[in-house]
């Protein structure tokens, strides 16, 4: 039997509910070459199938690379026109010129709940500057949300003006959302009306900068990052670990390893490995971990540490986090959704609610953001985080901090 039958045998087995279906067709597509891409691809182009479509682009969304091909299936998508909101999990990869052919295709439907307004919010998400020049055309809020990424001097300056007219401070959270140092400026010149109070250190931090420091509060550049097997990158994720980690405060279950970046391996200049956990529990109610992690030493703050559970892993198994250079270096603006967020070291946080940074317990600063984990599928299994879980690391000190949002 050759792919494209057991990929299609697998779809139509009535035994199965769709997202068992889906589970076993990405468990068949890793055994193959390429993790699946080239067969994933091949059957992209001839289904007719609306749910085998979304499955197999959806594989595709979780390996890194690979853009010839996926632009291949993208053109294919677009022809079919039925099929084409599955388009939207390959945008990452996609060149402008297909780019630009959803937009006109979305410009000339008029109707904003077309089928391809799917991959414009996507397009928005990665690549907003495609969409500036034709906002006037694009009624849709989520996605006009998105091109506040990177936005020019003249609409942060637009914003200001209606915050000084108004003081309503929606229109500061807007501009932190341009990510420009002009925004940075304009919010540093607010400063004294909030008097330095946790809302505006918030919309400074959004903004990218930090209140108390020089320093960035993010890591440039900016990289998607996609889990794959243990061998593939030197950043771990899942790593059974030995020693103490935090313990839930409710339950007493050991946290989980959830990702520790090799700092030699990343242009950030940092001194040390930042290593992240992560609470394997569940219990309701734990919404953080703050953790220094020394060779033979770790130190939980705030909470209980004990042993670990050496047989845990969040994902099957010890696996590694590819990277691949996020396609908005500007910083994305529209808001995060658990498990449809993917993950992403460095860059700045894409919150589900704007939220102010953790401070080091050691040194008071302001911790930066370094990287974000969604509790979405993988080609090994879905990662049971509960949220997106926000990482943070104050580099002096080396103490990690997580948060979670749901
Ligand atoms: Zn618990
Ligand atoms: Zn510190």
């Amino acid at each position: 039997m050759n792919s494209s039958e057991e990929i299609r045998r697998i779809n139509a087995s009535s035994r199965l509910a769709g997202p068992k279906k889906r589970e076993r067709i990405f468990a068949y597509l890793c055994t193959l070459e390429d993790h699946g891409v080239p067969a994933a691809v091949e059957e992209l182009t001839v289904t007719d199938s609306r749910y085998l479509a979304e499955y197999l682009a959806q594989h595709l969304e979780l390996v890194a690379g690979h853009p010839a091909e996926k632009t291949r299936a993208a053109e294919a998508l677009r022809e079919h026109g039925e099929l084409v909101s599955a388009a939207a999990r390959l945008v990452p990869w996609l060149p402008e010129k297909t780019l630009q052919g959803f937009i006109e295709d979305y410009l000339s439907t008029g109707d904003p709940d077309a089928p391809v307004s799917n991959v414009l919010y996507t397009i928005g998400i990665y690549r907003p500057e495609l969409l500036r020049p034709v906002a006037d055309r694009i009624p849709d809020d989520s996605i006009r949300q998105s091109m506040l990424s990177g936005a020019p001097a003249s609409e942060v300056q637009h914003l200001l003006d209606q915050w000084e007219a108004g003081k309503d401070p929606y229109h500061l959270v807007q501009l932190a959302f341009a990510r420009t140092p002009f925004a940075q400026e304009a919010l540093r010149g607010v400063r004294d009306e909030f008097g330095g109070s946790p809302e505006w250190e918030t919309l400074l931090e959004l903004s990218g900068a930090l209140p108390d420091s020089p320093l960035p509060a993010g890591c440039a550049p900016a990289y998607m990052g996609f889990v794959a097997e243990r061998s593939a990158s030197p950043h771990q994720v899942a790593r059974p670990v030995s020693g103490d980690v935090p313990l839930c405060h409710l339950c007493e279950t050991p946290a989980g390893h959830l990702l520790t970046l090799s700092a030699e391996e990343l242009p950030y200049g940092l001194t040390a490995d930042p290593t992240f956990y992560w609470y394997a529990c569940g219990c309701d109610g734990i919404e953080s971990t703050t953790v220094r992690t020394e060779p033979g030493r770790t130190t939980v703050y705030y909470g209980p540490q004990g042993p670990a559970d050496p047989d845990f892993s969040f994902a099957g198994g010890e696996r590694s986090l590819v990277l691949e250079t996020h396609p908005n270096q500007a910083g994305v603006t529209t808001r995060g959704v658990t498990e449809q967020s993917l993950h992403q070291v460095g860059g700045l946080p894409r919150w589900i609610r704007p939220d102010i940074h953790p401070r080091c317990p050691e040194c008071s600063g302001v911790m930066r953001f370094l990287a974000f984990m969604d509790s979405a599928r993988t080609p090994f299994g879905q990662l049971s985080l509960g949220g997106i879980v926000y990482c943070f690391w104050c580099d002096d000190c080396r103490v990690s901090s997580t948060k979670i949002q749901y």
